[in-house]
């Protein structure tokens, strides 16, 4: 299905919760959260029959995302369900990979195609500070317990947030210099709490490109274009680069300072049922209330139809830089 601007739908992010074992500084408000009960989260069923109506819709691509998804009960259940709809042909998670090393393969046999494991710094005091107690050993005994199994993707998350430190983002950037992985840099889009400045997608670029001597761009819709110079084609949802050495990609998503709406293909689903189809927009499409009213499987295309039709052309970057969506303080709360 294509929506008003001619932009074909294909990918929908799935929040199946919004509680977390973190407390990022980022994305959860430091002065406590109230969490959605536990009765009004859609059950697995109903996240099941929206993901149906999805696929109908044209959507291929699901993502399990959160708050942290591997606190759901269920989740495997959930990915099985979702890999068996028809024309659902990738299905990913993304987690804080805390609870990884416990159940990297019980999703694998689920079916899950890809992790994205969020890492913000590999220093054990600074990773504590930055999500509130963490404990970043237990994540990297998750990175090692994915990185055994066939996934036919694993990324590493990094935020660059107000908060982080060169020497956190060029310590993550790390995994991918010694290992076969690829590490994501994604910048810092603004919540009600925090509007703090923060490092851009070109700056990271540059120090990339000044420590290790230049970064070979590997995606860019214009195709292998020369190294150095990158910075200035930084576009699209992520862009890939390969600074020297390195045995896996470093890809840079400037989420906020290139605006990729023009491409963007997503509708996102709240852990309550609540279906946006832009993180910046402020309307929101309230499944829940249907679902539990018996509604028809055509009453739910109708629903994704309308909620596919209201995806705005953009964010106004006239206002100055977008920030995330409605009563949300957080992407935790959509679904990041
Ligand atoms: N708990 C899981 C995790 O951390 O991976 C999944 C949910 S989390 C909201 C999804 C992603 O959103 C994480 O990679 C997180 O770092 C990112 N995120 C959260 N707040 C953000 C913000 N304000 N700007 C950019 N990314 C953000
Ligand atoms: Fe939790 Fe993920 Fe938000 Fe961190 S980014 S607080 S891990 S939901």
């Amino acid at each position: 299905m294509k929506d008003s601007f001619g932009r074909a739908i294909r990918c929908l992010r799935v929040s199946v919760t919004d509680r977390c074992n973190l407390r990022c500084v980022y994305c959860m408000p430091a002065d406590g959260v109230d969490f959605t009960p536990p009765e009004d989260l859609l059950t697995l069923e109903e996240i099941e029959r929206v993901v149906k109506a999805a696929a109908r819709a044209g959507v291929e691509k699901v993502r399990l995302t959160g708050g942290e998804p591997l606190m759901r009960e269920g989740l495997s259940e959930l990915a099985r369900k979702i890999k068996a709809v028809s024309g659902i042909k990738i299905l990913g998670v993304t987690t804080n990979g805390v609870l990884l090393h416990r159940c990297a393969r019980e999703l694998f046999d689920a079916g899950v195609d890809g992790l994205n494991i969020s890492l913000d710094t590999l220093d054990p005091r600074r990773y504590k500070a930055l999500t509130g107690g963490g404990d970043v050993g237990r994540v990297m005994r998750g990175l090692e317990a994915a990185r055994a199994l066939p996934f036919k993707s694993i990324k590493i998350n990094c935020v660059l947030s107000p908060d982080i430190r060169e020497s956190d983002w060029m310590g993550v950037i790390g995994l991918a210099r010694d290992f076969p992985v690829d590490v994501k840099l994604i910048e810092f889009m603004p919540v009600k709490t925090d509007s703090r400045p923060s490092i851009s997608a070109k700056e990271v670029l540059r120090v990339i490109e000044s420590t290790y001597g230049g970064a070979t761009l590997l995606s860019h819709k214009g195709g292998g274009v020369p190294p150095v110079a990158a910075s200035d084609v930084l576009e699209g949802p992520a862009v890939y680069y390969k600074p020297g050495g390195f045995k896996g990609r470093v890809g840079i998503i400037a989420a906020l300072s290139g605006c990729f709406c023009a491409s963007c293909d997503r509708l996102r689903l709240s852990a309550a049922g609540g279906l946006r189809s832009c993180l910046f927009g402020r309307e929101v499409l309230e499944l829940r209330a249907l679902l539990r009213n018996s509604v028809s499987d055509s009453g739910l295309d109708a629903a994704v139809a309308a909620a596919v039709r209201m995806k705005p052309k953009g964010y106004d970057a006239g206002s100055g830089p977008g920030r995330i969506s409605g009563e949300s303080e957080g992407l935790f709360r959509i679904g990041g």
